[in-house]
């Protein structure tokens, strides 16, 4: 374990709860976090008006849970590229108004009447996810941690002898966007080729299921889905009902992540991979059984104590990761 746990605190200091927000494009959630235990939640709808009514959204859910002037310190995990150090969010493809870099720490720390010695921090929300897992969850006890969230897109976030490692660029743990492929390769969201993304997403699964389907080849997965968003509950029934393009689509995304994690495993050398998302959460053990048995014929240490295993704290996995980010002796504390 490391030693700046959720528990260390300024000495002689009685400890007061944290507060953690998850800031995604669809809703606000926070949860107030009382010595590593959720002890309040509180979710607002994300507005689509601009920076200025995001900020009040997260206000008002952090004035839900008690008020920023009885905690020791607020999190916030969003969703994008994140500039952690100073709080900015450089990009934010989800949020309305966030298409420049948005001073968010410093807006908040303003409208939040933050008294200057509660520390406030901005980090990216899966870097978010995998420090609850890592602190409290499925990678409790162990110091070496890649966190992989597979959903609309892949994200992750990397734990190295004990401590989030954020990198000079604060990209470090993107393992969707790491090649696959030797020779191009489907095209990722984020405009190259071959990334783990274009295959283990669900976006990129589902265009390219109805790439097939366009093509003559007829899949369940467009005539459940319609015109409508591919769900991964849509992908768990066409699994179950022995749907070949989907039973074709899950096993390159369980190769592609068996690669990609591979190779991440290899070169730092990981004690434990975490799987979390929407798609390992519909698709169930299963599903990370199987990408462990290819991580597994993969690693060039044999045999390896790697385990690769599914997320545990759920939904609230974020938003309680952002609450021990902001521990007064964790993170990295936004100027005020
Ligand atoms: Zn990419």
């Amino acid at each position: 374990m490391s030693s700046d746990g959720p528990h260390a605190t300024a000495p002689g200091g009685v400890r007061r709860p944290l507060i953690g927000i998850d800031l995604g494009g669809t809703k606000v959630q926070g949860v107030l976090v009382d010595h590593g235990t959720v002890v309040g939640d509180a979710k607002v709808a994300t507005p689509m008006g601009g920076v200025a009514d995001v900020v009040a959204a997260v206000v008002e859910c952090v004035g839900r849970l008690g008020g920023a002037g009885s905690v020791d310190g607020v999190g916030i995990g969003a969703a994008g590229v994140i500039d952690a150090a100073t709080g900015t969010l450089l990009q934010a493809p989800n949020l309305a108004g966030f298409d420049r870099p948005v001073p968010l720490a410093a807006l908040l720390g303003d409208a939040l009447e933050l008294p200057s010695s509660t520390p406030l921090v901005v980090d990216n929300d899966v870097n978010a996810a995998v420090v609850g897992e890592h602190r409290l969850g499925a990678a409790r006890g162990f110091d070496n941690v890649l966190g992989v969230w597979v959903g609309t897109g892949v994200g992750g976030g990397i734990v190295l002898d004990g401590r989030l490692r954020r990198g000079p660029a604060g990209g470090a743990g993107e393992i969707g966007h790491v090649g696959v492929v030797v020779d191009g390769g489907r095209q990722c969201r984020c405009g190259l080729f071959g990334h783990l993304e274009s295959y283990a997403g669900r976006a990129s699964m589902e265009a390219e299921a109805r790439r097939r389907h366009d093509a003559g080849t007829p899949t369940l997965l467009v005539e459940m889905a319609g015109r409508k968003r591919m769900k991964s509950s849509v992908f768990a029934k066409a699994l179950e009902a022995g749907d070949e393009v989907a039973l074709d689509l899950l096993d390159e995304a369980v190769q592609a992540l068996g690669m990609a994690l591979a190779a991440a495993a290899t070169l730092v050398d990981l004690e434990v991979v975490v799987v979390g998302g929407g798609v390992p959460g519909k698709l169930g053990s299963r599903f990370v059984g199987r990408v462990e048995q290819a991580v597994r014929t993969r690693l060039f240490v044999r045999p390896s104590p790697l385990r690769v295993v599914p997320a545990t704290l759920g939904d609230l996995a974020g938003a309680l990761g952002a609450a021990l980010l902001a521990a007064p002796a964790g993170g990295v504390v936004a100027p005020q």
